[in-house]
């Protein structure tokens, strides 16, 4: 097509999906289920539903049904931040000096200032629509539970968040906006926790990991009555809800009869990359088209390219479901110079499976180029970057100066999942020149490695 593509593309709401895609029913190898961790054998819904929401664990079970409505209040709801942006980076290209066309998908559009909200009303709605009284969460960097705290604010639910520690007293601000929004909030390890006051004794000092804020937030929804827990990544529940963000790029580039040819997220759990390529990862699934995929995960937290695919722990107290996945031990912790953010240890069983099949590429980036792209990208572009969102900037920015030593005018389109306003302590880092990379060391993984259970 020879029409002019303009900078932004945007959908009008008669245009916006009604439905979520559920990848998982066109793929042929399903991702392994979820197991019990006492007896290995796969959770049943009767399981799940004292953790999480009845509708949330059908979601969470359902491998067949390939489109799922929305809710008209979530989709309402949506109306307020959505359609987001799709954007040719015009300004990027030029700076580049490359014949690549680049596009991104701009989540960062809304108050929490990523795509976590994206699932965080679903979420909420289903505790709401159960007649739950609150719901309770963990939240690292903190944009999840600012979203859940925006989300329960919208549908008068209470919300607890256990945020890890270090993130508590570095990210003061993130904490007053959840407040704002009515959460109370924690840091984690807390003393009001059984397995938070046993992971205190054993390291009084700890400043707190995602893993054990999790199995505070599990502990804390399942002996309140009227409460569940809900968590922003990983699930397949979750990468149902952000299916929103490629269902609105794919229809977004249809109107204009593009077709990317290699389409770039970031991953830490896998949700917005997930979500990004869902329908697109469809067409391939089923043989209607062709796309290259690339995952971008920190050098310092290399789940994809360095983990093992293998069942584990989704958290440290060791109470939550096992997970297939590839994984670096749910005893890894990535060094404590990492600043950009993607450091859970284990990734979708979703997108693990489809890694495992070679539907997908991965690619580990080290965070000073991390950096030196956000930073490149705010330039021209003007959006301040998430560090998590800035890893795919990097690869597409490799990517597009391949074309241009190769003349190849590829299409790329990645996800920017947020901004990054609260990161600038990172930024500042940067900018002094006191970031350092942290590659781990071979026995550094061989001892997350021999943690992972038996199964
Ligand atoms: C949480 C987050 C991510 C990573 O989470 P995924 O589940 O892998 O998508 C990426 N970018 C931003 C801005 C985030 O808040």
């Amino acid at each position: 097509m020879s029409q002019e593509i303009p900078y932004k593309i945007y959908l009008e709401e008669s245009e916006m999906p009604t439905r979520w895609y559920n990848l998982r029913a066109d793929m042929k190898n399903k991702p392994a289920p979820l197991l019990n961790p006492q007896t290995h054998q796969p959770m049943t819904f009767e399981e799940l539903r004292g953790v999480f929401c009845d509708e949330l664990v059908r979601q969470e079970l359902d491998d067949t049904t390939p489109f799922v409505d929305i809710p008209q209040e979530i989709r309402d709801f949506y109306k307020m931040y959505r359609p987001s942006p799709l954007v040719r980076a015009y300004c990027l290209e030029k700076k580049l000096d490359t014949p690549a066309k680049i596009y991104y998908k701009f989540e960062g559009n809304n108050t929490s200032g990523s795509h976590k909200l994206n699932s965080a009303i679903a979420q909420a709605y289903y505790a709401k629509q159960q007649g739950l009284k609150g719901v309770c969460t963990e939240t690292g960097a903190g944009q999840w539970g600012t979203a859940l705290s925006m989300a329960c604010a919208y549908l008068g639910l209470d919300c607890k968040v256990y945020m890890v520690k270090c993130s508590y007293e570095q990210k003061p601000f993130r904490r007053e906006v959840m407040r704002t929004y009515g959460a109370s909030v924690t840091p984690s390890p807390s003393m009001e926790t059984s397995v938070g006051r046993k992971i205190l004794q054993a390291h009084p000092n700890t400043t707190g990991s995602l893993g054990c804020a999790i199995s505070e937030a599990v502990e804390a929804a399942t002996t309140r009555p009227g409460y569940r827990y809900v968590l922003g990544s990983v699930l397949s529940q979750v990468m149902l809800h952000q299916s929103i963000i490629g269902l609105e790029s794919k229809a977004a580039l249809d109107k204009y009869g593009v077709k990317p040819d290699l389409i770039i997220g970031c991953a830490g759990g896998g949700s917005n990359l997930g979500g990004l390529i869902a329908p697109f990862m469809g067409e391939v699934l089923r043989g209607e088209a062709a796309y290259r995929f690339i995952a971008v995960e920190p050098a310092s937290c290399p789940s994809f390219t360095r983990g093992k695919f293998a069942y584990d722990f989704c958290d440290t107290g060791m109470v939550c479901p096992l997970a297939k996945m590839y994984t670096l031990g749910s005893g890894f912790i990535p060094s404590a110079s990492h600043a950009g953010g993607l450091r859970y240890h284990g990734m979708s069983s979703v997108l693990s499976q489809l890694y495992h099949d070679g539907y997908m590429e991965a690619r580990a980036v080290e965070q000073t180029s991390v950096f030196a792209a956000a930073e490149e990208f705010a330039r021209c572009e003007g959006i301040l970057p998430a560090p998590e969102s800035s890893h795919a900037i990097r690869v597409a920015m490799d990517e597009a100066l391949r074309c241009k030593q190769t003349g190849e005018a590829k299409t790329i389109l990645f996800g920017l999942t947020g901004t990054g306003y609260f990161d600038m302590m990172a930024y500042e880092r940067y900018h002094d020149g006191a970031m350092t990379d942290s590659v781990p060391t071979e026995e550094e993984l061989q001892a997350g490695f021999a943690g992972l259970p038996q199964v």
